[in-house]
């Protein structure tokens, strides 16, 4: 089974509910003539949430359902009425799926059964006009619209989580024994660094039982800080269960002890929990060696030391039946690692420009950012009051400043998200 198999990648988009619009209303009661302004606020839009499911195994229900909308708010009535808030959507995702921006970014993690991940925010809700009034301005006629929801293209890719690792130095023999033992086809050269990306493969016990095996390449002295290709790969061996540390036998003047207290140490290096991790030493290449006796003081040694210890030749297929034993036995009692090492979720959303004002053709501008194009949408332009905040706002970020340094002309059309409007001296 290939690598593709494991990983899956789908694109897909998430948009938050709009706000509901503030309410504008005027409080009306018999023989009361002037009423005050009491029109409600527009309740919150959804927002979408990733929450992790263990039921879920793939992505599969993504390549049908491609756009994840939350509802919007209900907008504000009379007499101070807030609208109705609206429902967050819950998007379940298999636990392991890594939340992207198309360009790359981490979004999120989401490793553990129900850990949840904001995906898309929902609007607030537009204020009424009761917000609006003033000792000079008792009769607002001014509301605010919803704030729109944000939209988001996200990439979810999920990693299966490899119950076994394998670790040693380049050329023990782990791209050879994953191949010996799933159907995974990893590139196999002796020369070092053959492997450039972790090969899973799914080894099968059973009917039922089987269990992912991730051949992790290049760790070598050094790699934990960042030397040759180890350290990258070394964030795979933080999600596995149970560690194979494969020591080659094979070679002229083996120094299969030094062999091995290399790569602790770079385990170590990364990650001190890391050195922690259940290993089983799995000596290498037996085929190679003319003395049996050598292979037997050398499974001593290591037992002696405290260790678990096999021998296996994968090219003459010898041992592996005993190995895979042994790592059924072991993975029966071992718990996910998953929890435990865990790192912090974290969201990278950097902060965008306030905004940029751009021509876009003869007497055509495109104004952008978020702030900004949140305004102009929430702003209601048949209403003169409502142009007038959104010109304090404009002045408040500077894009009336940006407008006068650019020249931008009355009766110039200006684009903003969705939304376009006709610019004036009042702007
Ligand atoms: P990796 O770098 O740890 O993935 O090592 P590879 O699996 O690519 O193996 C390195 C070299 O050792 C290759 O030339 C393999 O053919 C060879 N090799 C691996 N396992 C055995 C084995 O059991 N016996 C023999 N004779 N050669 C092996
Ligand atoms: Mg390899």
């Amino acid at each position: 089974m290939s690598r593709h198999q494991f990983v899956d990648r789908v694109a897909i988009q998430v948009s938050g509910g709009r706000g509901g619009n503030g309410s504008m209303h005027f409080h009306r009661e018999k023989f009361v003539p002037l009423g005050g302004p009491d029109g409600g606020d527009g309740g919150r839009g959804g927002s979408v949430w990733f929450v992790a499911d263990a039921n879920l195994k793939t992505l599969l229900d993504f390549t049908y359902r491609k756009h994840f909308a939350a509802d919007s708010g209900q907008p504000g009535t009379g007499k101070r009425m807030a609208g109705k808030q609206a429902q967050d959507l819950v998007v379940r995702v298999p636990v392991g799926t890594v939340v992207l921006t198309p360009g790359g970014e981490l979004v999120g993690d989401l490793r553990q059964t129900g850990q949840r991940l904001l995906a898309a925010k929902g609007g607030r809700g537009g204020r009424g006009n009761m917000h609006f009034a003033t000792p000079t301005r008792q009769a607002p006629r001014l509301m605010e619209k919803g704030e729109p929801g944000e939209e988001r293209e996200l990439v979810l890719e999920l990693k299966l989580l490899a119950d076994v690792g394998l670790v040693g130095l380049p050329n023990a023999g782990k791209s050879t024994l994953l191949a010996a033992v799933s159907a995974a086809r990893p590139k196999i050269a002796d020369y070092p660094f053959t492997t450039l990306s972790p090969n899973l493969g799914q080894v099968r016990l059973g009917e039922e039982e089987h269990f992912v095996m991730v051949d992790i390449p290049g760790l070598i002295e050094g790699a934990s800080q960042g030397a040759g290709l180890g350290h990258e790969f070394l964030r795979h061996v933080e999600r596995t269960r149970l560690l194979l540390h494969l020591v080659d036998v094979g070679y002229p003047g083996v120094k299969p002890w030094e062999d091995f207290a290399t790569i602790n140490q770079e385990l170590k290096a990364y990650n001190p929990r890391l050195s922690k991790r259940r290993q089983v030493v799995v000596l290498t290449k037996t085929d190679l060696v003319i003395d049996p006796k050598a292979v037997a003081a050398w499974k001593k040694r290591f037992k002696e030391a405290g260790y678990d210890v096999l021998a296996i030749s994968a090219a003459a297929r010898q041992g592996l039946d005993e190995l895979l034993d042994r790592v059924r036995r072991l993975l029966r009692t071992l718990k996910p690692a998953a929890g435990g090492l865990d790192v912090p979720v974290k969201i990278v959303r950097g902060l965008p420009p306030r905004f940029t004002l751009e021509p876009a053709g003869p007497r055509h501008w495109r104004l952008s950012g978020r702030e900004v194009e949140k305004w102009v949408a929430m702003t209601d332009f048949n209403n003169r009051e409502a142009v007038q905040k959104l010109r304090h706002i404009f002045s408040r970020l500077g894009v009336s400043a940006e407008f006068e340094r650019q020249q931008v002309a009355p009766g110039d059309t200006i684009q903003v998200g969705k939304e376009e409007f006709v610019f004036h001296e009042d702007l």
